[in-house]
């Protein structure tokens, strides 16, 4: 019985990276993946170094100009615009490149090579039976997605996992959700809570995901998202109470299931619902 369940925001700090540990811990024998690889934060609560696996690399071309006879085939087909033809040069914008290999197939002259640019790296360690693999973008590097990829790559499919996303609505995220099975979307109970919600529910319904919702900080704002909730027959999977003695263990870097274990029941209980909900 595996289940991939990825945690998702609107927006950052609503609580998805205590959710996705909080849960982890809880579960013990599962793989935790922080795939918010511009800003992993995941690790700071596991009080673990991490060991570094492998550098994510992405295959760009290199053109050799003695060859090129500036017909612009490969500028036209890059919908990136990572490649410009002028009529005596051409050049290149490594950032823009996606990788993609298009232009090395099209150029008539067989002038594009490729090489590889580092773009970031993969991390992982171990917490007793849990696997928490973690991967980190270069500074400057506009592109999350190859990472996240190749940080999926490291999924066992005999295990669960649980895949702590991005916040917001862009590629990353729908990289991160796009082989989960469920997923969970963490919110706070205010206005800006619902707006960012109401974005997410967009993407998960667009992606055909099952999914519910958390509430962190009960207590801190208004019933506008349990209200949305009812009327849109969401389910609202859990609520986390606004609560000093939470806040200050987070605050120091402790999961709270780890003084609290009424809590791990509480997150076993919701792996077991998950897990019946997508019949696995
Ligand atoms: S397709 Fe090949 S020959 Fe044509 S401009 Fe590009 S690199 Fe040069
Ligand atoms: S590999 Fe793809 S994205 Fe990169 S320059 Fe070539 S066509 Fe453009």
């Amino acid at each position: 019985m595996t289940v991939n369940i990825a945690i998702a925001s609107g927006k950052g700090g609503t609580g998805k990276t205590t959710v996705a540990v909080n849960m982890a811990l809880s579960l013990g024998d599962v793989q935790l993946i922080d795939c918010d690889v511009e800003n992993p934060n995941g690790h700071l609560f596991l009080g673990k170094e991490l060991e570094k696996v492998e550098p994510v690399n992405l295959i760009i071309p290199v053109i050799d100009k003695a060859k090129c006879t500036k017909c612009g085939k490969c500028s036209d087909f890059c919908r990136y615009n990572a490649l410009v033809t002028f009529k005596h040069d051409s050049l290149f914008f490594p950032e823009m490149c996606h990788g993609c290999g298009g232009c090395m197939m099209v150029c008539p002259e067989k002038a594009i090579t490729e090489t590889t640019r580092p773009i970031g790296k993969i991390f992982t360690t171990t917490v007793g039976k849990m696997d928490f693999w973690s991967g980190l973008l270069n500074i400057g590097e506009p592109m999350a997605t190859p990472v996240i990829k190749n940080l999926k790559s490291h999924i066992e499919s005999s295990r669960s996992a649980l895949l702590d996303s991005p916040p917001g609505t862009a590629c990353p995220v729908i990289e991160t959700m796009s082989d989960a099975n469920f997923v969970i979307l963490v919110t706070e109970p205010t206005p800006f809570g619902l707006h960012d919600l109401k974005l997410s529910i967009d993407v998960v319904r667009m992606l055909d995901i099952p999914f519910g919702v958390i509430v962190n900080r009960m207590g801190s704002g208004d019933d506008r998202v349990q209200m949305h909730c009812k009327a849109e027959e969401i389910n609202l999977l859990m609520e986390i109470p606004q609560s000093q003695e939470i806040a200050s263990l987070y605050s120091k870097g402790i999961p709270f299931v780890t003084v609290m274990p009424e809590w791990k029941e509480k997150f076993m209980d919701l792996y077991d619902r998950i897990s019946k909900e997508v019949g696995q």
